[in-house]
């Protein structure tokens, strides 16, 4: 049962629950709140959820595996690292969440991501439940045979926890094609099965086309729909991206084929500035320069002669539409001021949780467009739902009818947004649809299920 007579009182005394439940774990409070703040008043008068303790029962995660990871750099020394897989939610499929390694890594970013999952797969109307894992590991400056031994230590211990009925991990920051070859190939051979238990894989072992794509071109069909519901459309705007890993690239990608105007690409050292807009050359050139020589956005500048600015984000810069596709919390309160003041139309999160809650708040005042991760980046997992179809089925479906089903995918997840965050004064609260649309299903299971 929620306590307190009021929505807000609930909504402070679960948010006071849950931090003492969960101290110090920053990053997960912040995706409950988001959420809470859209539930708690669509279950304020629904006593079944009520008295079944959904939202308190969906914020503690079903278990949380923490392992060793120890493994032999190439001068011989030996490195340790944390692993993790949070197993959130498996109401409505088997766990199902991506793999990320990178240094700040931690318990509570995992927490966040899983807990965001579960409502992403829900919104994807395929049946997949929600998980995330990953390890303190930094592959930066490491040799691919010291990204090998890291992937197999690291599976040498999932192994033991996942399974394709059980739980299909994928790739997230700083795990790729190379990262997943060597976990499915460490998989396989501790299993002794060649099964669908980790998507992302590569085209001659059971991957799917498209998954690589699918991020980046979903994040920009969902701006497409939304754009088109409110009589726009993305051609001749002009658009700020972040990132330049596999959400940027696809996300560049889809705009300009669609006739938007590109203007920024970032990493974590800055970001560059091309007016001109980047085109399908440069962003080859970028595809190559990140996926094969792993090296800097910089190059991009002196290649292209741009302007590079070091160590800042691209919010600074005024464009029509803004897809943040680097990382957690790159738009604060300020960054989304500066880019409502410029004009900015809309926003599409390719990353997860890239706004943070006072940047979101700004969002929602000024009442542009503004649709959350859980909602815009959804197309990636959405085919990792249809690679797991293809490996049950033995059997691969082409790029034209993948692509058909990932554009079904995002407008099916736009309208249920639409369905479910219509206001009385007839504009979409996209946050609240995509929370309460992503909820229904993975409570409703879980209410069906009783007492477990
Ligand atoms: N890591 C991706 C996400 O944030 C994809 C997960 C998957 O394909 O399982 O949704």
């Amino acid at each position: 049962m929620m306590i307190g007579n009021t929505v807000q009182e609930q909504l402070d005394n679960f948010m006071d629950g849950l931090k003492r439940r969960n101290p110090h774990e920053h990053e997960f409070h912040q995706a409950v709140y988001e959420v809470a703040a859209s539930i708690i008043p669509f279950i304020f008068h629904k006593s079944v959820y009520q008295q079944a303790n959904i939202l308190e029962r969906l914020t503690e995660p079903d278990r949380i595996i923490t392992f060793r990871v120890c493994w032999e750099d190439d001068e011989g020394n030996i490195r340790v690292n944390r692993g993790y897989r949070v197993q959130h939610c498996n109401a409505i499929g088997p766990y199902k969440g991506g793999i990320r390694f990178h240094y700040d890594v931690s318990r509570s970013i995992l927490k966040f991501l899983a807990f965001e999952q579960t409502f992403k797969n829900s919104l994807t109307g395929l049946p997949m439940g929600g998980a995330k894992g990953g390890a303190d590991f930094n592959p930066k400056g490491k040799s691919d045979r010291e990204v090998m031994r890291f992937c197999q230590a690291f599976m040498t211990e999932l192994y033991r926890h996942i399974g394709p009925f059980t739980d299909v991990p994928a790739g997230d920051i700083g795990v790729g094609a190379r990262e997943i070859s060597y976990l499915f190939g460490q998989y396989k051979r501790l299993a002794n099965e060649f099964t669908g238990v980790l998507t992302g894989k590569g085209l001659a072992f059971g991957g799917s086309l498209i998954r690589s794509e699918a991020t980046g071109y979903g994040a920009v069909y969902i701006m497409q729909d939304m754009l088109k519901y409110h009589q726009q459309t993305i051609e001749g705007k002009t658009i700020v991206v972040s990132g330049s890993g596999n959400v940027a690239q696809y996300t560049v990608e889809k705009a300009i084929e669609l006739g938007g105007k590109v203007v920024t690409m970032s990493d974590s050292s800055g970001f560059i500035y091309d007016p001109d807009g980047i085109d399908q050359q440069k962003l080859d050139f970028i595809k190559q320069l990140k996926q094969v020589r792993r090296g800097r956005i910089s190059e991009y500048a002196s290649e292209f002669k741009v302007k590079f600015y070091e160590k800042q984000k691209p919010w600074s810069i005024a464009c029509d539409l803004a897809f943040p596709c680097a990382t957690q919390n790159e738009i604060n309160a300020e960054d989304a001021a500066t880019l409502v003041k410029n004009g900015c139309l809309a926003v599409s999160e390719g990353a997860n949780m890239p706004t943070e809650q006072a940047g979101i708040n700004l969002f929602q005042q000024s009442k542009i467009l503004y649709i959350p991760s859980k909602a815009a980046n959804a197309g990636g997992v959405a085919v990792s739902g249809l690679e797991m179809t293809q490996n049950s089925m033995r059997l691969s479906w082409s790029r034209e009818e993948l692509d058909q089903r990932l554009r079904k995918i995002m407008q099916d997840i736009h309208d249920k947004c639409v369905e479910y965050g219509k206001q009385e004064d007839g504009t979409v609260n996209y946050l609240k649809g995509a929370n309460i649309g992503g909820f229904i299903k993975v409570a409703d299971a879980m209410l069906a299920y009783g007492v477990i």
